[in-house]
């Protein structure tokens, strides 16, 4: 594709999508933090109600750490994944406690080196709280990027490289926002709802649909 069809989509996404950003609830990087490790196969809505109760018992990594594990899990459990979430949730606050005073480091690199962040986490705390132009890749994101036809790519890393390349970085953090938003309203993963779509005369997933 195109830099400037790329460009033609994006301006589709901000007429559609002004406000788009992330749908977690958090007041500070600390909380952005848990609430995306929380989120890994779990709806941010399920998370917010999850977040809600757990932030006013652990407003900070200190007091996360002081959560007895088996508590933890409890309060978790209808994110999934309780054990292993639970389990990373303690080990990253240990080291936020131990290595950064109780802060959540603001370099991608710092960021992937505690337990349960990966690239996506990363780049969603980075561009969410500090402010750092990145597009996280999800499966919404990696989806739609493919339908549309911004990328061809068969892995999420590869994702994130050839949108960096298609899309101006002033426009990474948006982007990542509004092709999440789009995902979840419109472009769905079973049932794309093309005919309602005004993404449709960019879209190639749409055209092969039409010809075939
Ligand atoms: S036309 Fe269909 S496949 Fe293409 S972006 Fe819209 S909903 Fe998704």
């Amino acid at each position: 594709m195109t830099k400037k069809k790329a460009k033609e989509i994006i301006d589709v996404l901000d007429i559609l999508y002004p406000d788009a950003r992330a749908e977690l609830d958090y007041t500070n990087p600390y909380e952005l933090l848990i609430a995306v490790i929380l989120s890994a196969q779990c709806t941010d809505v399920r998370v917010n109600m999850v977040t809600k109760d757990l932030f006013e018992l652990a407003p900070d990594a200190k007091s996360l750490l002081e959560i007895p594990i088996e508590v933890l899990e409890n309060i978790i459990k209808p994110c999934g994944l309780y054990r292993t979430k639970a389990k990373n949730l303690h080990l990253t606050a240990e080291q936020l406690v131990v290595n950064w005073n109780g802060e959540v480091p603001n370099s991608h690199e710092a960021l992937k080196t505690l337990p349960g962040v990966g690239q996506k986490t990363a780049n969603v705390v980075v561009s969410n709280v500090f402010g750092i132009p990145a597009i996280a890749v999800d499966t919404h994101v990696f989806r739609v990027s493919n339908r549309l036809g911004l990328v061809k790519a068969k892995t999420v890393e590869e994702t994130e490289l050839q949108l960096q390349r298609i899309i101006e970085k002033t426009h990474w953090t948006k982007a990542h926002h509004q092709l999440i938003f789009h995902g979840r309203r419109v472009c769905k993963a079973r049932n794309p709802n093309c005919s309602e779509c005004a993404l449709s005369a960019l879209c190639d997933y749409y055209k092969k649909s039409v010809k075939e």
